[in-house]
């Protein structure tokens, strides 16, 4: 993996892994797909392997991003749905021609119709942002406590509590500031 590019930041949700690759999107924003080779690789890490993306097609994976953010971060706010990016995303779901498979262990799998249909792929990133959209699995949609990132998250956790969309980045960035905080509070006590 060349080192100038970001490294990615990998989640159990296909769809918030996926907006996950724009990152301190309040803050000084990362982009972890600049390329459209950095978006071939990002499938491959995700099981939607393909063997290339034209520029149309890396477009159409930050346009299907964007709406999943919009339409994930409004859910968590339990405000309505921006129209423009349900579209978006239900256009890139109903194009997607990928079909589960099962594994001869039993694993799923997913099987594009062609191994350069990145739509393909874009379609099941899709078909999973509307199933959590849509309350069919279980979790809840949040947003990350870090001020800089305030990412949507899908928080599978048993209290529902989670705070933030990773803990090992923004979680533990806040861990340590409260930490430092806590600190120059007993120096001044001490004082
Ligand atoms: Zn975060």
């Amino acid at each position: 993996m060349p080192a100038e590019f970001p490294e990615f930041r990998l989640g159990s949700v296909l769809a918030t892994s996926f907006t996950a690759t724009l990152t301190e999107r309040c803050g000084n924003a990362v982009e972890r797909i600049p390329t459209p080779q950095r978006l071939v690789d990002w499938l491959a890490v995700n099981g939607l392997a393909v063997d290339s993306c034209t520029a149309t097609q890396w477009e159409l994976a930050r346009e299907l991003r964007e709406s999943i953010h919009a339409a994930a971060t409004a859910a968590a706010q339990q405000e309505a749905l921006p129209a423009s990016a349900v579209e978006v995303i239900n256009e890139r779901s109903v194009h997607g021609r990928a079909a589960a498979v099962l594994t001869p262990g039993g694993a799923l799998r997913w099987q594009l119709s062609s191994p350069s249909r990145v739509e393909d792929a874009l379609g099941v990133i899709a078909a999973d942002a509307v199933s959590i959209l849509a309350g069919e699995r279980d979790g809840r949609l949040a947003l990350c406590a870090s001020p800089t990132c305030q990412a949507a998250f899908f928080d599978t956790s048993q209290s529902r509590t989670r705070r933030w969309c990773d803990m090992n980045t923004c979680g533990n960035r806040q861990k340590k500031a409260r930490f430092k905080a806590n600190q120059r509070k007993a120096r001044t006590a001490a004082e």
